[in-house]
């Protein structure tokens, strides 16, 4: 018999994952199928980001690099933070990672134990919560409401903080619901968690530069009274459509950094050479792929919008950023998640059911919409075929 640490008895995983297994093996077998289950951009990387890791390879970056990412990454990554936030940035801060989800890894293993508590939006990425429960830390849910436009509430936050909180995770704009918190209660969250100089914050930023209808994203990095708790995640994976590179970032506080450097030594000593200088070329050249992909997820989202709330018993709030719909399906008389798999089953349209994202995702659905626009028309039509069969049986 082998020993592992009871954190097993309480880790979870990511159900997008196996959506998308059961969606290839349906696929594999001849079938037919729609996936807006899983979250990725269904266009390739851009060329030029293509080039220069190939020309990286080429010109003979084949070995380690420093565990903290090359400098001038570092350095293109702090100056497009101080851009983006006003605040001045230190490349010594950032630390470069395989992957957006890693910076989540390193802060809950770095606060999380038995006997404190971390702070989690629910619905919210699934893996927040699964980490916390690995390290026996109490998971405290924050819910985010259809009623507040899936936005994080300042005063539920402020309710929730006690003297055992260590860590709060922030994410707007947010997976699973597309939800934006509007600046003036970004503002709030920082005044509230700036009076709590004992808590860190974890702000999941990765979809940052997806908003839509001119609502500006405001990122907790840009109040300077924050930094000193603040570590803000961000990557490539979504804005540059490198979800495979395994490429992100993440800036620590001075407090913090050296522990997060550490964790890096232990568990990978460095990120994939080429993928940096990839991320180079990603940061400092042309934006205007990644625009072009922004402008089409607004097209889509505008057209799955529509037709998700012509569905009987379905209505969608509006997505203000990200790729997701989360549409309430209360009215349907499905439960979401046995909705998730028949759908998928009967018609081949592969989603997510909300309670895979937290307690209170349950009456939703994610649809992402992160997919051809004809595509996503035929799986509506095909959702609206299903409902009323379906309500009719
Ligand atoms: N954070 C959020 C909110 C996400 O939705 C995702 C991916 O779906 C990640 C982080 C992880 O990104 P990556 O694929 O770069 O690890």
């Amino acid at each position: 018999m082998l020993h592992t640490v009871s954190g097993f008895d309480r880790i979870g995983e990511e159900n997008a994952f196996a959506v998308l297994a059961k969606a290839n093996k349906l696929a594999e077998q001849g079938r037919d199928i729609i996936n807006l289950g899983i979250g990725q951009p269904d266009f390739p990387t851009p060329d030029h980001i293509v080039e220069a890791a190939v020309k990286a390879l080429r010109d003979g970056h084949h070995g380690y690099t420093p565990a903290t990412g090359i400098t001038p990454l570092r350095e293109a990554i702090a100056n497009d933070i101080q851009m983006r936030t006003g605040v001045a940035t230190d490349a010594g801060n950032v630390l470069v990672v395989p992957g957006g989800k890693v910076t989540m890894y390193l802060a809950i293993v770095m606060f999380g134990e038995p006997g404190v508590e971390i702070i989690y939006p629910d619905p919210g990425f699934p893996i927040y919560r699964s980490m916390i429960e690995f390290t026996g830390a109490t998971p405290v849910p924050l819910p985010i409401r259809e009623e507040n436009g899936f936005a994080f509430s300042p005063d539920d936050l402020e309710g929730l903080l006690s003297d055992k909180t260590r860590l709060v995770i922030i994410n707007s704009p947010a997976n699973p619901t597309g939800g934006v918190t509007p600046p003036e209660d970004v503002a709030k969250l920082a005044k509230i968690l700036a009076n709590r100089p004992d808590i860190a914050v974890m702000s999941d930023e990765i979809y940052g530069r997806m908003t839509y209808d001119g609502l500006q994203h405001v990122s907790l990095g840009s109040f300077p009274e924050l930094r000193d708790q603040l570590i803000l995640l961000d990557g490539f994976s979504k804005t540059y459509a490198m979800t495979g590179w395994r490429l992100g970032w993440s800036l620590w506080p001075d407090a913090l950094f050296d522990k997060a450097r550490k964790l890096a030594v232990n568990a990978w000593s460095c990120v994939n050479a080429s993928a940096q200088y990839a991320g180079i070329a990603a940061l400092t050249g042309p934006q205007d792929a990644s625009e072009a992909m922004v402008a089409a997820f607004d097209d889509r989202r505008k057209a799955v919008v529509e037709a998700l709330n012509a569905l009987p018993g379905v209505s969608c709030a509006t997505p203000k950023g990200a790729f997701y719909a989360f549409p309430n399906i209360k009215e349907t008389g499905w439960k979401a998640k046995p909705l998730a798999d028949k759908l998928l089953q009967e018609t081949g349209v592969a989603l997510i059911g909300g309670p895979d994202f937290g307690i209170l995702g349950e009456g939703y659905v994610r649809v992402s919409y992160a997919a051809a626009k004809d595509r996503i028309l035929e799986a509506m039509e095909r959702m609206d075929d299903f409902l009323r069969k379906s309500e009719a049986a």
